[in-house]
């Protein structure tokens, strides 16, 4: 079997693994970065949507995107439009997005292994991981390391295959076709609410150019068995809501994924490994949204790693500044968002059709907010003082769960 050796291995070349992989090699790490698919982003298993201030911290250009100024929502009796004068959100072309995040680690010495799967982990006579097995076509590869990163999204191979974790027992599954519209108001998404949607999720319309759009289920599990592909084939074929107003949909890619959704509940750091994205569970609960998640927490995994692999210690307590960081940054968001998913997931139609009219007092910024989980105190506070005091106490139960 081959051998090589790395200061850091990257499991996962999606947005965390990427964002990971670069930092550790900029600074002054040897990375490699393994990646079972021939490609990167060769299946989508996102709906790409993420937000332009976050997009343009992290640097990702602006023809991957298209820009959504307006935000609808759809119950079975109810409707509700927020319209910015700019555009705040995006949908990305995630194939451009994410192969975009893997040649800017390559440009910093990353290298990168693709249609290598990561199949068993090496550990030292104490149980620490010391490196990973992989097959590559028919070649098996033994990559050695210092610190192994986990960015293998939903399946957390590594993890699991230390037996640290198991399979998430709550997380959301997804369904999408991307599709061609006869028409379409591109700068307006829809997110549709209600049993003959999602009984658990919602479905959506996000657009990706002036004449293409993703269309979605997303169902929580074990929450409702209903499967999100029959439900997405139903609602298109049937012209449910505002599915009607496209005109005439060609099919252009299916697209089918997964996503943990059991808030903070994992461990993210142990000896000589950290776990990242949606490994890690990092997503919003709200909206099960892990993208800016994923390469922020990356970036800080990263730099972490190779600060301890500099100080010659990659212990669990040497890898901890990483939990810690993250943890202060979206911790509380986070818990809040559970609180709102929870009261949303046990709505009926008729209580989502009066949720609606909460949602239409809110201004664009205070509903982006929100729909990002963004509960800061002080927001709350702003809120309280904008809006009339009925509206207020329900928008603040909402957030403490009451
Ligand atoms: C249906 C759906 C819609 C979503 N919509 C949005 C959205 O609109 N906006 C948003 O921000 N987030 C969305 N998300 C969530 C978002 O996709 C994730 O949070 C994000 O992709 C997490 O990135 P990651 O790098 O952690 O994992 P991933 O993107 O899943 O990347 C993991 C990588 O690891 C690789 N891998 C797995 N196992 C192995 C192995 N054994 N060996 C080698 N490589 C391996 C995989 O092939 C993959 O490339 C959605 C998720 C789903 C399921």
């Amino acid at each position: 079997m081959e051998e090589l050796d790395f200061d850091v291995i990257v499991v996962g070349g999606g947005p965390a693994g990427s964002s990971a992989a670069r930092m550790a090699a900029e600074n002054d790490c040897t990375v490699v970065l393994i990646e079972k698919e021939n490609e990167i982003a060769e299946t989508v298993r996102t709906s790409g949507v993420t937000w332009i201030s976050d997009i343009e911290k992290i640097g990702i250009p602006d023809e991957y995107y298209n820009p959504i100024k307006k935000f609808s929502f759809r119950s079975p009796k109810n409707s509700v439009k927020i319209s910015g004068d700019i555009a705040k959100a995006a949908v990305l072309d995630v194939r451009k997005t994410y192969k975009f995040l893997a040649q800017r680690a390559q440009n910093t010495g990353v290298k990168i292994f693709l249609g290598t799967n990561v199949t068993d982990v090496l550990r030292d006579s104490t149980g620490k991981c010391i490196g990973v097995i992989a097959k590559s076509q028919d070649n098996q590869i033994q990559f050695n390391g210092k610190v192994i990163i986990d960015a293998s999204g939903f399946a957390s191979v590594v993890a699991k295959e230390l037996g640290y974790v198991k399979q998430w027992k709550k997380f959301g599954v997804g369904a999408e076709f991307e599709v061609k519209t006869e028409k379409l108001e591109y700068d307006n998404w829809w997110l549709m609410v209600g049993q003959e949607y999602s009984p658990a999720g919602y479905a959506w319309i996000f657009p990706t150019s002036k004449n293409t759009a993703r269309i979605g289920v997303g169902i929580g599990k074990p929450d409702s068995n209903i499967d999100p592909t029959i439900r997405l084939n139903e609602l298109i074929e049937e012209k449910r809501g505002p599915i009607k107003d496209l005109g005439k949909i060609e099919k252009i890619e299916f697209h089918y994924g997964l996503i943990p959704n059991e808030g903070l509940s994992r461990k993210t750091v142990y000896d000589n490994l950290i776990l990242v994205g949606d490994s890690a569970g990092q997503a919003n609960p709200l909206v099960l949204e892990g993208i800016r998640y994923a390469i922020r927490f990356g970036e800080v995994a990263g730099k972490v790693v190779s600060n301890a692999i500099k100080n010659g210690n990659t212990s669990k307590a040497a890898l901890s500044p990483y939990e810690k960081e993250w943890k202060k940054a979206i911790e509380s968001k986070i818990n809040s968002a559970v609180k709102v998913q929870n009261r949303w997931v046990g709505l009926t139609d008729e209580e989502w059709d009066r949720e609606l009219d909460i949602i239409n007092e809110l201004t664009v910024d205070e509903f982006l907010d929100f729909i990002r989980a963004d509960f800061g105190v002080s927001k709350m506070v702003k809120l309280a003082t904008h809006h009339p005091k009925m509206i207020v106490r329900q928008l603040f139960n909402m957030v403490k769960g009451a």
